[in-house]
């Protein structure tokens, strides 16, 4: 049932703007690839593609090895996901469930038990006959999810699916997204500009900035190793400051010197990307301190302290956990513990 994804060379400019530049992607067998990015990045443009309702201006979308570029949307044999849900108002759950089964001329007994086994995963067994319009949010998206399975897609494919709910719902609804989509087992791409939710759903998360792929790569691993200072910027809480290569290769940077031989960065500027959770908070005369900061900002969030520290002309984000920090306050002075290993370094 489930298929795999090649998305080679695929560009498209509308009149003058270019809203995809040469992307080259692949979608394995059976997992889930989330498209991640900023407002304008060309994400909705690339899906739209995939789908079928946009024609590329150059490049091709192999499904197992076949072009289908040239094929109709209706004729590709997707499942799809909108915000917008789109489902039918005057029918009842069953009814929408059906739809497509009805539309391949599937017959009624075997209509009815493919609901009701799909009633049962997205379980809510007992809500067939109800008409949408009387359903909460997450059960609506429950539907919409079960209705674009019911036909079993050779492609999932989801535009923000859960950005109308509020952030609970969100949050078990991408659990549970995450779980229909294994038991399918159906290959699956989402659109999101959410980095949590990407990094919760995504087997591949692909990074995409002005209509170009900037990584691709298990969410853990871009997380970890971003390419570049966007990337970090955008995965996180990164902060990203100026440091400059000195002449026995150590780089400077908020004062400290960071003597790391894998750097292989070149020239004499670089940017250091620090994510908020790696900088450490410590007493002023700590022999662990590699610099020196001054408290701006505090905010106690409960699991974590959010602060503002400032090294020099450079203001850090700084997450902390509760327990590690006690008494932060603003105006004190505080050592900083920064392990080069966990920063990254980029030529500029
Ligand atoms: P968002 O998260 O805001 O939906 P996105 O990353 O999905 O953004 P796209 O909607 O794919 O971005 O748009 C990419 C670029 O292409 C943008 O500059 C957008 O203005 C442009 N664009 C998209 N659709 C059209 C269109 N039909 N005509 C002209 N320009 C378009």
């Amino acid at each position: 049932m489930s298929t795999d994804l090649k998305i080679e060379g695929v560009s498209k400019n509308y009149g003058s703007v270019s809203a995809l530049r040469d992307i080259d992607m692949s979608v394995e067998r059976g997992s889930f690839l989330c498209l991640l990015g900023p407002s304008g990045c060309g994400k909705t443009t690339l899906l739209r593609i995939i789908a079928g309702f946009e024609q590329a201006t150059a490049g091709r979308l192999l499904l197992d090895g076949t072009d289908v570029s040239g094929v109709p949307p209706h004729k590709r044999g997707f499942g799809m996901v909108f915000q917008s849900l789109a489902l039918f108002p005057h029918m009842s759950v069953a009814q929408n469930i059906a739809y497509g089964l009805k539309l391949r001329g599937i017959d009624k007994a075997r209509q009815r038990d493919r609901v009701e086994e799909l009633l049962n995963v997205i379980e809510l067994p007992t809500i067939a006959d109800r008409p949408v319009a009387a359903l909460s949010g997450g059960q609506r998206q429950r539907v919409a999810i079960a209705r674009a399975l019911a036909v079993q897609p050779k492609l999932f494919l989801l535009d923000e699916p859960l950005s109308a709910l509020d952030a609970k719902l969100r949050e078990n609804m991408q659990i549970e997204l995450r779980q229909l989509q294994r038991k399918f087992g159906v290959t699956t791409v989402l659109v999101t500009h959410d980095q949590t939710e990407a990094m919760m759903l995504a087997d591949q998360l692909v990074i995409m900035d002005h209509g170009v792929i900037r990584q691709s790569g298990a969410p853990s691993e871009v997380y970890r190793a971003p390419a570049d200072a966007f990337v970090a910027d955008f995965l996180g809480t990164a902060n990203v400051v100026q440091g400059e290569v000195m002449e026995d290769g150590a780089v400077m940077f908020l004062g400290m010197r960071a003597q790391d031989k894998a750097l292989q960065v070149q020239g004499a500027k670089v940017e250091v990307a620090i994510r908020a959770e790696n900088i450490g908070v410590v007493e002023k005369g700590s022999p662990e301190r590699s610099t020196l900061g001054r408290v701006e900002f505090v905010r106690d969030l409960g699991p974590s302290v959010e602060s503002i520290i400032a090294v020099g002309e450079e203001k850090l984000r700084v997450r902390s956990r509760a327990s590690e920090v006690t008494s932060l306050s603003a105006g004190q002075q505080v050592g900083l513990k920064i392990d080069p290993e966990l920063c990254s370094f980029f030529s500029r």
